[in-house]
């Protein structure tokens, strides 16, 4: 049959990628349906359930910076949150939590149901309506056709999945989802280039049979962050620990014994997998020499006794991963609630889609999250967030839109993705950004919420306490900058107690406040009020201190900007241009752009690469 109401834009899969695109193009005022085989897994975390950490939790501020759902749902189901770097730059500190999976889905559940313009069905999509390679429409499984303007495909592990346990096989999404087999047949027809990547989970274990009093425990930080600009500790559950163990010489034998009987090392899965996720067989067959290796034993909520031993992903056979599990002091008599397995699925070069998440050969159609090669819950939402807000301008006769790399790690994100493809399980790192002194975590709202309401993706509520937070820390620098502490003063005899040095002359407490080894609650409230927004003062303190580096940064940015229409002479021997990479020097005498604007658009050319083309050309003169 054919639904009688139309759609603008139809979201297929209710997973992170797609909870964040239809949440978008929803919130945008597009007529949104989110089409999803379960409704009971919408926000389902299929592997740990951990939102944020080194470079994730970047795109988890952007996401929220850019209205999102994940970093609300993640301080609404948070159980243990923790700053990761916290002893080193702010380019590089991170938020992690664990979640407590079943409050985690109930929360982005919660948003969905009550999102204006969003309609939710439950249905598998089984086949796309395709017209003058455009796409028209979604058939779902028993045949139910949605007509819409636009499609975001955001399907996961489920397209041709196939799941392993040791040599045994089975077709699945993830445990216990079954696979989109009709799907991944479709768009095997069509033109897209596809390949196939693998990931996988560890066993679950219960906490009644581990022995607690032998690991190390691991508490939260205190005071405890939050996720969300908008988010506030008192909508946090209940926080509990994490443990630590480690796999020891007893583990890694049986592991060596047995990895014949591992499809990975057997032959079995043709798949790359994650290289910074590696299972338990890939780490003690890779660092042979490592005695040991740490697993972080994470709980899965406050209501089961599930737990996730964090560092054991495998897809050993059962008996195996049993008798690993109890070779760990603290697991001897620990009872296994899941096995762990492997997944094996389809996913589509990313280099085939523009930057806006549009397919090329397919009109109309969009792809996010780990269909295009990625990894992680936070990489798959923030991809869905940009290809539901494509899908919706789209639909409304608008251009596209996407963050340069010099503006978010979304930036980087997708400009890596569509320019260099990807051969494993693609996932972030703050090493992946040039301008990491601009992109920071704390900063992602004063990047990004602007342009979020510009777009029609940020509310009143979201907008007015941003703007109430610019308001306040224009206002704190310009209090710094105007209060002086005199020489001879109280305030300057407490500088001097803190330093350990004589002041030579006054300074502004803004110019103090660049010094190391003092900080804002050192000298903010020597003369006027401090603020009391925690958020606040670490902003401007953040400023002060790195001011002169962010300006290089930025001056770097604007010299790039000024010099793309540069021209790179016809002749130039780019293998006499040192510090490129051999593939960027083949690629760029093949092309032969003629500016550096040109240049910096041939898919790998890296702007730092760019930047030393620049460097090349002055030397030439
Ligand atoms: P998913 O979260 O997989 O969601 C896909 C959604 O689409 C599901 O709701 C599904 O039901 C729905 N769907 C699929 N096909 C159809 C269809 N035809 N019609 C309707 N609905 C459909 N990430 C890490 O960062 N580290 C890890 O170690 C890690 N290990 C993993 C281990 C396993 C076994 C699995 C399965 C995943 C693992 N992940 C890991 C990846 C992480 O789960 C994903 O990156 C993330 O969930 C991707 O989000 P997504 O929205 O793209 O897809």
């Amino acid at each position: 049959m054919e639904y009688p109401d139309r759609f603008d834009v139809i979201v297929i899969g209710g997973g992170h990628a797609g909870t964040e695109a239809a949440l978008a193009s929803a919130r945008m005022g597009c007529q949104t349906l989110l089409l999803t085989h379960n409704i009971e897994t919408l926000g389902q975390m299929s592997c740990n359930p951990a939102i944020g950490g080194i470079g994730k939790s970047h795109l988890v501020k952007e996401i929220d910076a850019l209205g999102g759902a994940m970093g609300l749902a993640t301080d609404l189901a948070g159980i243990q949150f923790r700053v990761l770097n916290a002893r080193k730059g702010p380019a590089v500190r991170a938020t992690r939590a664990q979640a407590d999976r079943v409050r985690y889905k109930a929360a982005i559940r919660g948003m969905l149901e009550n999102q204006p313009n969003l309609t939710i069905f439950q249905q598998a999509a089984g086949d796309l309506l395709v017209e003058n390679d455009t796409v028209r429409g979604v058939v779902t499984e028993t045949g139910i056709r949605f007509r819409a303007e636009t499609v975001v495909l955001c399907t996961g592990t489920f397209l041709g999945g196939v799941i392993h346990i040791g040599l045994d096989q089975s077709r699945g999404g993830r445990a216990g989802d079954p696979p989109s087999n009709a799907l991944a047949q479709r768009l095997r027809a069509l033109p897209f280039r596809v390949d196939r990547l693998k990931t996988g989970t560890p066993p679950r274990l219960d906490a009644k049979s581990v022995n607690f009093a032998v690991l190390e425990e691991q508490p939260g930080d205190s005071p405890t962050p939050v996720m969300s600009y908008l988010g506030r500790r008192d909508m946090h559950p209940r926080q509990v620990s994490c443990h630590i163990a480690h796999t020891n010489e007893r583990s890694h034998e049986i592991i060596f014994a047995n990895l014949d009987r591992s499809p990975m090392y057997s032959g079995v899965i043709e798949g790359v997998g994650p290289r910074y996720c590696p299972s338990i067989e890939d780490k003690v067959h890779r660092f042979a020499d490592k005695a040991s290796h740490q697993i972080f034993i994470e709980p899965e909520g406050l209501d089961t006794h599930e737990l996730y031993p964090n560092g054991i992903s495998t897809s050993l056979p059962f008996d195996v991963q049993l008798a690993v599990v109890r070779s760990i002091k603290g697991l001897e008599n620990a009872h296994i609630t899941r096995p762990g397995y492997a997944i094996e699925y389809d996913f589509f070069d990313p280099r085939d889609l523009r930057h806006s998440l549009e397919t090329k050969f397919i009109h109309n159609l969009f792809f996010a999250g780990q269909i295009n090669g990625t990894t992680g819950y936070e990489e798959a939402g923030a991809q869905g967030l940009l290809a539901g807000l494509n899908a919706a301008r789209r639909a409304k006769g608008l251009e596209a839109w996407w963050p340069r790399r010099d503006e978010a790690y979304l930036g980087v994100l997708v400009d890596d993705l569509i320019t260099l493809g990807t051969r494993e399980p693609y996932r972030m790192f703050t090493s992946r950004a040039e301008y990491r002194l601009l992109l920071r975590e704390d900063n992602a709202d004063l990047r990004l919420t602007e342009a979020g309401r510009e777009l029609g993706l940020v509310d009143e509520s979201r907008w007015v306490a941003f703007s109430a937070k610019r308001e306040a820390i224009e206002r704190e620098r310009a209090r710094l900058k105007a209060s002086w502490v005199q020489l001879g003063t109280a305030a300057a005899a407490a500088i001097e107690a803190k330093t350990g040095k004589p002041l030579a002359r006054e300074y502004s407490l803004l110019d103090l406040l660049k010094r190391p080894e003092l900080g804002y609650g050192d000298v903010a409230h020597l003369t006027g009020e401090p603020v009391g927004d925690e958020a606040v003062a670490e902003q401007v303190q953040i400023q002060a201190k790195y001011q002169g580096y962010i300006d290089r940064q930025q001056d770097e940015i604007d010299k790039l900007k000024r010099h793309e229409a540069t021209p790179l002479p016809a002749d130039l021997d780019y293998a006499q241009v040192e510090g490129l990479s051999h593939e960027i020097r083949q690629k760029l005498a093949e092309a032969r752009p003629e500016t550096l604007a040109q240049a910096s658009r041939i898919s790998g050319v890296t702007p730092a690469a760019v930047s030393i083309l620049l460097i090349h050309l002055k030397k030439r003169r």
